[in-house]
């Protein structure tokens, strides 16, 4: 039975479920892995994830169609994510299968807790995992748990999507050099000053520029940015150091292929934001949440959609993708993965 929950005023906080699973490594290999109950986890103090934060994570969503399946989006990118994600950590990788076969007894187990069609809710899954074992001298761990819980959390936008202000950052997003395609927690942990300190400053997000040059557009803290342009045509930022993000990929399909737009994935010279029609922060949280003005330094760039509402061409990629999501639109082969 569905649990008795207020989806559409559930806010984007944790939320304990009946059931999570777990994968210990240990000698060399991973275990069979189970879901167990208990939401809490003992380590040694000197474990690996605490002195050297050796680990990272995932983020994706189940939720109801229109004809009543629970299904999750393109599941398998994120397992393929997490396993470069754990490479550049040193970390034994947990296969994509694997991790898929985990966020889906997880969500069977936690079904009640997915919310209803409509309801704009969704139940988010958090993957995870962690060298466990006490390490002094820096090293990797020998020991580590894969793990997955999940939350309902309630619609991004109520209300509608508004346009939010963002500043250029003079701090940068990623630690160091190459890890920005890392979905981890040190990269999070870097920009929590920032973020604290523009939100201080009465601006909602951060845009950071390459950290190399400071001339290029690279994301915000947890999203990848799109433009239209004038003549309608998408453009997102290419670059080594940007998280690769999953519904960044989804959207430039969905434009070409349903939409037959223009894409370009190239790099973004920061001074070329000025001309574009609609910006928008792209990411599993809102899809697209638009961008309605952008501040460098006390230049103020205003995007012509303007801070009313979502422009006119992302307006229609987010109806298309989320189309596709629900069960409105044939989804692409292998897109949606069916929790049964
Ligand atoms: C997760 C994340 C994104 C968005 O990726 P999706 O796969 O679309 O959810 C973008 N940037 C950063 C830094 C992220 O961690």
């Amino acid at each position: 039975m569905a649990k008795d929950l207020d989806w559409s005023n559930l806010g984007f906080g944790y939320v304990k479920t009946d059931y999570r699973y777990v994968s210990y490594y240990k000698d060399g290999a991973w275990d069979n892995g189970q879901l167990i109950t208990d939401d809490t986890i003992t380590l040694s103090e000197c474990a690996c994830v605490f002195q050297y934060a050796q680990t990272c994570f995932e983020g994706l969503k189940a939720y109801t169609t229109i004809d009543g399946r629970i299904v999750t989006f393109r599941p398998d990118l994120n397992g393929e994510r997490m396993e470069n994600s754990a490479r550049r950590l040193s970390m034994p990788v947990f296969p994509k299968e694997r991790f898929v076969e985990g966020i889906t007894e997880v969500v069977k187990a936690n079904k009640d807790f997915v919310p209803p069609y409509g309801s704009g809710a969704s139940l988010y899954i958090r993957p995870f995992m962690m060298g466990t074992n006490a390490v002094i001298g820096v090293k990797p761990a020998t020991e580590y748990q894969w793990r997955v819980f999940t939350t309902p959390v309630g619609p991004y936008f109520k209300g509608g999507a508004k346009p939010i202000t963002i500043r250029v950052s003079d701090f940068d997003r990623a630690a160091p050099k190459g890890t920005g395609h890392v979905k981890a927690g040190l990269n999070y942990a870097m920009s929590l000053y920032a973020i604290t300190d523009a939100h201080q400053q009465g601006f909602d997000e951060n845009m950071y520029l390459d950290a190399a040059t400071r001339t290029h557009v690279e994301e915000t803290g947890g999203a990848n940015f799109i433009f239209i342009t004038k003549d309608g045509t998408l453009v997102t930022p290419k670059s080594e150091t940007i998280l690769p993000s999953i519904t960044r990929r989804s959207l430039l399909y969905v434009a070409e292929h349903y939409l037959n737009m223009k894409v370009e994935e190239r790099p973004v010279p920061f001074e070329e934001v000025a001309d574009f029609a609609e910006a928008g922060l792209c990411g599993t949280a809102a899809v697209i949440s638009p961008v309605g003005k952008i501040n460098d330094h006390g230049r103020e760039i205003c995007i012509p959609s303007g801070m009313d509402k979502m422009g006119p061409v992302l307006q229609e990629l987010y109806d298309t993708l989320t189309g596709i999501q629900m069960g409105r639109i044939d989804a692409p082969e292998g897109w949606i993965h069916e929790i049964k």
